[in-house]
């Protein structure tokens, strides 16, 4: 057996464990948070949308002119994404567009990011253990990582109860996400046993809870379980890298206003359809059918999943504007897409155009 794994320097997971926020942060702190900030004695950076680069040139403009020592991220995915930006450029020369990947120069980091700490209030992105920032570039109606081995949370502070308050749809949204990532990791070509362990017992987790805390969001011991399984899909995906699904997220949510949740639900079972026509990871898919539904035919995963979208009114992607005109440019940018490269087959564009037609 042999792997290597990376992740962040210290994971605190339980509930009630950002109460021991105040002793973590620095002496000058920049706060980024959402709509609903904190209270911790720092200065602050609100973010309420997906982060874009000129998002990450302001956060490390402030983080400059107060001379803060380190960046916390309290928030959902987007915010602790540009937190890490945040980190990662406020150290380094340049331009966010300079290290970007796909669209950007993609030049390596330089020097290592200001200390940065991740406290999720979502359960889904598993951004808080991944070495990577997901940014929009309006000017090309697209999104791309920016992404560093140095990357890495100093540490992630998981508590369950920050996400007692999530609203149903994000609560579904959020945690089809996880699902998501844990999925394609167990299915790509990049996986380990180590990612193998946490993918397995990731899925156990959502397919027992994620119905329990969309219909009753206090229900803490569900929230504990989508909080540890979306740790666990950023454990996975930060190693084993993703897949179609994801292919497809970065240039939808480049070229529209859509929750990168929902477009992964809404994708989901056609992806999976997809792999598993193509004939690619079909005992891993048996595993999954296995822990979902009891049966060990591939297909099962497939309906497990669609029933449980409907259940969670997962829109299509027509619901975002997207429409079969636009089916080619994505197609086409989904092919170059980093996630794509660890899908377990190479999909055709007839085939990624059947994916996206059927989500649509
Ligand atoms: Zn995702």
């Amino acid at each position: 057996m042999q792997f290597e794994f990376a992740t962040a320097g210290k994971i605190i997971f339980g509930v009630g464990s950002s109460k021991s926020l105040p002793d973590l942060v620095g002496s000058r702190p920049l706060l980024v948070t959402g709509r609903r900030a904190p209270q911790i004695n720092a200065t602050r950076f609100i973010v309420t949308a997906e982060p874009t680069v000129q998002v990450v040139r302001d956060g490390v403009a402030l983080f400059r002119k107060e001379r803060c020592d380190t960046v916390v991220s309290i928030g959902g995915g987007s915010v602790i994404d540009a937190g890490k930006a945040i980190a990662a450029l406020a150290t380094n020369s340049g331009e966010p567009l300079d290290y970007l990947e796909v669209v950007g120069k993609g030049a390596a980091l330089e020097n290592a990011p200001a200390p940065f700490i991740a406290v999720p209030t979502t359960a889904g992105t598993g951004s808080e253990v991944t070495r990577n920032a997901v940014l929009s570039v309006p000017e090309y109606r697209v999104k791309a990582s920016l992404r560093s081995p140095m990357m890495l949370p100093r540490v992630a502070v998981i508590d369950p109860e920050l996400t007692l308050g999530l609203p149903p749809a994000l609560t579904a949204s959020t945690g089809m996400d996880a699902l998501t990532q844990l999925i394609e990791p167990y299915v790509s070509g990049k996986a380990n046993v180590l990612t193998d362990t946490f993918c397995l017992e990731g899925i156990r987790r959502v397919a027992r809870s994620l119905r329990r805390a969309y219909s009753d969001g206090s229900d803490l011991e569900a929230r504990t379980d989508m909080a540890f399984a979306s740790l666990l899909g950023g454990l996975a995906l930060a190693n084993a890298g993703l897949g179609v699904v994801h292919g497809f997220a970065a240039p939808i949510g480049g070229m529209f206003d859509a929750p990168h949740g929902a477009v992964c639900a809404a994708l989901l079972p056609h992806g999976m359809r997809a792999n598993i026509r193509a004939g690619a990871a079909l005992m891993r898919y048996s595993d999954i059918a296995m822990l979902l539904t009891g049966r060990p035919e591939p297909e099962a995963a497939i309906s497990w999943v669609a029933s449980l979208c409907a259940e969670l009114d997962i829109p299509r992607l027509s619901a975002y504007g997207i429409r079969r005109e636009h089916v080619d440019a994505l197609c086409e940018n989904a092919s170059r897409a980093s996630s794509m490269k660890a899908n377990p087959v190479v999909l055709s564009q007839d085939e990624l155009q059947t994916v996206l037609t059927a989500a649509i």
